[in-house]
């Protein structure tokens, strides 16, 4: 449903006219066993239904077709990379669901059963012999599996800004040298979000010189969102994508692959992937 009203929007818009768009292939199990356990992977197969939902947690069940689509997801992000990398695409943005950034390396939760942004990221290092990239998440939740997948690994620079102290509860305090997180508070908005970024993020992303950006586009953290109490607007989540660009055409000679993680106000989520999508377009962008 989320899907299908972005799709809308966009066609609506007339951006999706101006998009070349392609269709994903599943992820292989080698694929997913870059950044997940062999064993989680099989007992996630195990634990799935024939008919109905089964629970892994509270607010992540599993039904019949769940890992095709979370596979197809995975998929897709890998597709992203292989046109990027491969100098087909400028940059791409991939409508996926389930999302990917809660999925620890051994654990299902926040919806998200396979990590589709670090999934991306080892097949960008494996298959196209990346050596230094950055993942961006800005979506409401902090990003805990890519965290938890990526902590101490010189070569992937993660930052996440998020709503403290909220959903998933977990690597809010750790330090590693390759992660910056950005807590805001309830509350915060497009002033607050802009001084973090700025503050935070760049000047590591200067340091590391990436050769690709992913970023894990959430953008539950527009303030008519009903899971978070951020209040961004749409134009934040235009500003945060050209930021990346910037990055990424200073170092990465603009490679950046974004992959769509959670908002779910189904009004306000086709605006702000319209607003993205302006961005990526490098269309100036008129609220
Ligand atoms: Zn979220």
């Amino acid at each position: 449903m989320r899907l299908e009203a972005i799709r809308a929007r966009l066609m609506l818009s007339g951006l999706l006219q101006q998009t070349m768009q392609s269709e994903a292939t599943p992820a292989s199990l080698h694929e997913l066993e870059r950044v997940h356990a062999p064993d989680y992977l099989s007992s996630l197969a195990l634990q799935r239904p024939q008919s109905g939902l089964q629970e892994l947690d509270t607010d992540t069940r599993i039904g019949p077709h769940s890992l095709n689509a979370a596979a197809l997801a995975a998929g897709a992000a890998i597709k992203g990379v292989d046109l990027v990398c491969g100098n087909r695409a400028d940059n791409v943005f991939c409508a996926v669901r389930p999302p990917g950034h809660h999925a620890e390396r051994e654990l299902a939760m926040g919806f998200c059963f396979y990590n589709n942004v670090a999934v991306a990221a080892a097949h960008a290092r494996e298959a196209h012999g990346i050596e230094r990239l950055a993942i961006l998440d800005f979506d409401v939740h902090q990003g805990n599996g890519t965290l938890d997948i990526f902590r101490g690994d010189p070569a992937v620079l993660v930052c996440s800004s998020y709503q403290q102290a909220f959903y998933p509860w977990r690597y809010l305090h750790g330090e590693w040298p390759n992660v910056v997180n950005t807590p805001l508070a309830a509350g915060d908005g497009s002033r607050a979000f802009r001084h973090a970024v700025e503050r935070d993020w760049l000047p590591a992303l200067e340091r590391h010189k990436p050769q690709l950006i992913l970023l894990s586009s959430g953008f539950d953290a527009h303030r008519d969102d009903p899971l978070g109490q951020l209040a961004l607007d749409h134009d934040d989540f235009y500003w945060i994508t050209t930021l990346a660009m910037d990055v990424a055409r200073r170092h990465a000679g603009g490679k950046l692959v974004s992959i769509l993680e959670g908002g779910y106000h189904l009004k306000t989520l086709p605006l702000s992937v319209e607003a993205h999508l302006t961005a990526l377009l490098g269309h100036p962008y008129r609220s």
